[in-house]
């Protein structure tokens, strides 16, 4: 009962005297910080904002790191990213709604641009935005515990003072994002492979399998950028091996897709349909792990790598704590302007802005989301899901508007031209559904642009 009372009054008094803590300053806690960052220079009171990064700077993922394994203070490496990465999506479909490409690069720039040219982009926005001192770098969250009153007391360590340090927070906003864990599944006899065996997690280089036989297992994402890009930069031959269903791209000489691999005997690969092939190394990009291996059990999100995520009250709020929130948890076909939609949603809870609907109707919303992606058909399905979620969002809160139609049909159009071209998808031009225009054609067709440099891409 008083734990109630507590609460209660917890809400009553509003964001005043509030403290709120955000854990991970990738993009999406970069959009949690412009959220808060933007409600204060419109003259809103704002909670006192912490977040914790437990780099040396922020970008997350998009922070390239040439280390692998563990970092500089024995911290697992953060980033999955690799040298000569392309967004592998057109950039007018993850565009800031209130900071256009053009605004950042004074220009219009093609839809592919390589991880460089994004990275500057995220934080070109976030460096205009005067939060940096909201953020305590260097510092790892150990361990969140849900105190009796609803306080969140977080231990964190603080690699700067080699300090354990212990404070209490309001609200949590955890985004710690979920491509970062490896998922490393087994193959029978692979321990007898005398070449290198990696996890698309710590693929740093292409040219790194230049003439070689190339196994790379998976279908997704992963596989196909990296696979491709090991053909592109010189690799003899890559092979894929997917578990569920094959890619089915036109893909270029020297590459083929295989069943599963069922044994290793040392070079030599077996694979479901009987075919052998030996291969000098094996890329397993077999996808990653949600790990919150700070939080306790009954504030964790568990989940596959979906796009309704099991008890997130929209894809945002903790169902059973609402001062729990969580950011960037979804499967992705949006990204950064998702990740803006959840972040002013999430704002607009802790500040008053939005009244939450009672548990009942929110888990009973949260069945219909889940129902719906159950029964999508294909990718196009899977599409106008996250473009609706985000639609779900931006109404409740005063998020820019953005053309969300025009970014679905972008979207379809980009799915429609890997069917056609896998090598040459990036090769094409989209429309901005922030600015509606359309991006100019990049100079070199990627299949030969080697330079991805901010310096060539930027060139007219
Ligand atoms: P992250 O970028 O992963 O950031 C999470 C942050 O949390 C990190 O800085 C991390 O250090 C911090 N953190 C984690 N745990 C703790 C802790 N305990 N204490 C303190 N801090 C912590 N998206 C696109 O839009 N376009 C692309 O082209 C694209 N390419 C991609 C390529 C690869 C190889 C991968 C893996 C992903 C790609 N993505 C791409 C998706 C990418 O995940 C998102 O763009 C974005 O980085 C997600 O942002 P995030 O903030 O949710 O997570
Ligand atoms: P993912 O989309 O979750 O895909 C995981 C893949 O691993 C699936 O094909 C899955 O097969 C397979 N897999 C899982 N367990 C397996 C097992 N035991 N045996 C065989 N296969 C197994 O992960 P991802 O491809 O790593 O992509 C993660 C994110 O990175 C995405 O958001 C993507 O956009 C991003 N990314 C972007 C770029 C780029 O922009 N250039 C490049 C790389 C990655 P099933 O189909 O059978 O489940």
């Amino acid at each position: 009962m008083l734990i109630g009372l507590q609460v209660w009054m917890k809400l009553l008094v509003g964001s005043m005297n509030k403290r709120v803590a955000i854990i991970g300053a990738g993009p999406s806690g970069i959009s949690a910080l412009r959220a808060f960052s933007t409600a204060r220079d419109n003259g809103i009171d704002v909670p006192e904002i912490i977040c914790f990064e437990r780099q040396s700077d922020w970008g997350g993922q998009w922070k390239f790191n040439w280390r692998t394994g563990l970092d500089e203070n024995g911290e697992p490496v953060h980033s999955s990213m690799y040298r000569y990465l392309w967004s592998n999506g057109p950039k007018e479909c993850l565009e800031f709604s209130d900071y256009s490409f053009e605004q950042h690069f004074g220009k219009s720039i093609p839809s592919f641009p390589p991880r460089e040219i994004l990275e500057d982009y995220i934080l070109g926005r976030a460096k205009k935005s005067n939060f940096r001192d909201w953020i305590k770098f260097n510092h790892s969250v150990r361990m969140v515990e849900n105190q009796e009153n609803g306080d969140f007391l977080l231990t964190v360590e603080d690699f700067n003072s080699k300090k354990i340090i212990k404070e209490t927070f309001d609200y949590l906003i955890v985004a710690t994002g979920h491509f970062s864990v490896p998922n490393v599944p087994e193959f029978d006899g692979i321990e007898t492979f005398p070449g290198r065996v990696l996890h698309a997690h710590d693929f740093r280089s292409a040219g790194e399998f230049k003439g070689k036989d190339l196994l790379v297992v998976g279908a997704s994402y992963s596989a196909e950028d990296v696979g491709l890009q090991c053909k592109k930069y010189g690799a003899k031959s890559v092979t894929f091996s997917f578990r569920t269903a094959p890619m089915d791209f036109i893909w270029p000489q020297g590459v083929d897709e295989r069943e599963l691999l069922t044994s290793v005997n040392k070079k030599t690969v077996t694979f479901k349909d009987g075919t052998k092939k030996d291969f000098d190394a094996i890329i397993l990009c077999t996808g990653y792990l949600h790990s919150f291996p700070f939080l306790p059990q009954e504030l964790r999100l568990v989940t596959t790598n979906r796009l309704f995520s099991p008890g997130l009250f929209k894809g945002v709020v903790w169902n059973d704590n609402p001062s729990l929130f969580y950011i960037g948890m979804q499967d992705q076909w949006y990204t950064f302007t998702m990740f803006d939609a959840e972040a002013w949603y999430a704002r607009d809870v802790i500040l008053g802005n939005i009244q939450l609907p009672s548990k009942e109707e929110r888990t009973s919303e949260m069945r219909e989301w889940d129902d719906r992606e159950n029964n999508l058909e294909d990718a196009y399905g899977m599409i106008d899901f996250q473009a609706d979620y985000i639609r779900s969002l931006m109404e409740n809160t005063d998020y820019p508007k953005f053309d969300v139609e025009l970014s679905q049909k972008e979207f379809k159009a980009w799915k429609k031209a890997k069917e056609k071209s896998i090598v040459s998808y990036r090769d094409q031009a989209h429309s901005s559904p922030v600015t509606n225009k359309l991006s100019p054609v990049h100079h070199t067709v990627w299949w030969e642009a080697m330079d991805d440099s901010m310096e060539s891409y930027l060139k007219d």
